[in-house]
């Protein structure tokens, strides 16, 4: 057995109020016994029995499917039961109930995904995935997940360390040559094997942040000055009639959320208030969080018209770098312009009305495109934590290729050290027991 097994859990493992099956599964030593418990003989390994539950006084509790996955070919590792039943959370309780007298204890959220990852079932980014597959809002990020379970997010953090390792080895011979060091960092392989490493690093927190986008939608800020259709626009992209949509200037004063899926890609939008200076404390507070809500935005979509076009785009000053632009020229009904988009000065201007609904087809494409739309077949999933690990990666990288330029090879070495430290960090070849408990505890119970 693994050595992390000490004792044996449950838990049910069904959706609740399924109709149809209920699942209780067990994991751990005690799960053969009290396979032999519940059947009367000892089962045949992922084999289906049709067996009778029965409680202690031998009355039936429920008649139902049991399977026994031997370790460690198992989701766990660990010894595995599954125990099938009526979907009926009273009978299923009653099951739950009866495998823990015969040895079992009821499983905290996310133990057998944890047990999982502690016998080397599933690295830590596949485990996440788990969840992540689990909670996921959208077809493509319910796929994306299922890619990041299979392995294919962690094979490419895998690929990207070996050859960071290898850079890495070559550094440090020249370290352990101190007469020759120069000699070896002059290399022109050495330079361009980093920047190999490099390139490669860059690409994968590209993925991973249309991963994140994937996995968590498209974080859309709408802002402009008040009046301009921002809540307009909300709701004409939501269907609803979810922001109060009024004529007095200063109306959205809080920031108002909306999720929705275009064509099973999810979108997160934001109306905040309008961003002005104001003597009103409440609307001030609005403002307040509207600049909060962009500087965790994956795109900030300006809503303007014509006249004020020029003096909106302030509005873009205060951005992250990396944070996409949209200008939607609003009220074209209005001023009697035609609907039309164009790429100019790092943003993506559109023409259209929130009123009439002109132009605001184009609008929904750029978005989706933005959240990963046609990402195709490899597309994974990848959560914040993994992006800022990739972040912190790709620095690294960037100071060891100075520093090898400049021939300082132990400062080059330990930046690649750490490098290597904040991949590994990704598939959980280092983590603190804190983050595991973070990443666990999310889960639901059963999984
Ligand atoms: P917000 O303060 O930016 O949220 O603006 P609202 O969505 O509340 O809209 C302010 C006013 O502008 C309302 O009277 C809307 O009906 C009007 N409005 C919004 N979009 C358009 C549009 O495309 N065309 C016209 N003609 N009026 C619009």
């Amino acid at each position: 057995m693994p050595e992390h097994t000490t004792d044996t859990i449950a838990a049910i493992a069904s959706a609740p109020g399924a109709a149809g099956v209920g699942v209780v599964r067990v994991s751990g030593p005690a799960a053969p016994v009290i396979a032999q418990q519940l059947l009367g003989r000892t089962p045949q390994p992922r084999h289906a029995h049709f067996a009778a539950f029965r409680d202690d006084a031998g009355e039936l509790i429920d008649r139902g499917l049991l399977l026994h996955f031997p370790a460690p070919a198992s989701y766990t590792g660990e010894h595995v039961l599954e125990l099938q039943g009526h979907g009926s959370a009273v009978l299923l309780d009653l099951l739950l109930r009866r495998v823990c007298e015969l040895g079992a204890r009821l499983a905290r959220p996310g133990e057998f995904t944890e047990r999982a990852f502690l016998n080397g079932k599933l690295d830590l980014a596949q485990a996440e995935a788990v969840a992540d597959l689990i909670a996921a809002r959208s077809q493509a990020g319910a796929r994306a997940a299922l890619q990041s379970m299979e392995g294919v997010f962690s094979r490419r953090v895998d690929a990207l360390l070996q050859s960071l390792i290898a850079v890495r080895v070559h550094i440090e011979a020249a370290i352990d040559f101190p007469e020759e060091e120069i000699d070896f960092l002059a290399d022109p392989a050495i330079a361009r094997q980093l920047d190999a490493v490099r390139a490669w690093a860059a690409e994968l927190l590209r993925e991973a942040q249309r991963g994140l986008r994937l996995n968590d939608g498209l974080r859309v800020a709408i802002i402009g000055r008040p009046n301009a259709g921002k809540s307009s626009l909300l709701n004409a992209l939501a269907g609803s009639d979810r922001a109060i949509v009024t004529p007095i200037a200063g109306t959205t004063r809080d920031v108002l959320r909306e999720s929705l899926s275009l064509d099973g890609i999810a979108l997160e939008l934001a109306d905040t208030a309008g961003l002005r200076d104001t003597e009103d404390e409440v609307e001030r507070e609005g403002v307040r969080r509207a600049h909060g809500e962009l500087q965790r935005a994956d795109v900030a979509l300006l809503v303007t018209d014509t006249e004020h076009a020029h003096a909106d785009l302030t509005f873009f000053a205060a951005l992250p770098p990396n944070v996409e632009r949209i200008v939607l020229i609003n009220k074209i009904d209005r001023d009697g312009l035609a609907a039309r988009s164009e790429h100019r000065d790092r943003a993506q201007w559109l023409w259209g009305s929130a009123k009439t609904g002109d132009g605001l087809d184009p609008l929904r494409e750029h978005l989706k495109q933005l959240a990963g739309a046609g990402s195709g077949e490899g597309a994974f999933s990848a959560r914040r934590r993994h992006v800022l690990a990739l972040q912190r990666v790709a620095m690294h990288l960037d100071r060891a290729a100075v520093l090898a330029d400049i021939r300082a090879g132990e400062l080059a070495a330990e930046e690649l050290r750490q490098a290597q430290h904040a991949l590994g960090e990704i598939t959980g070849a280092y983590t603190s027991d804190d983050l595991l408990g973070a990443i666990f505890g999310s889960f639901c119970i059963g999984k």
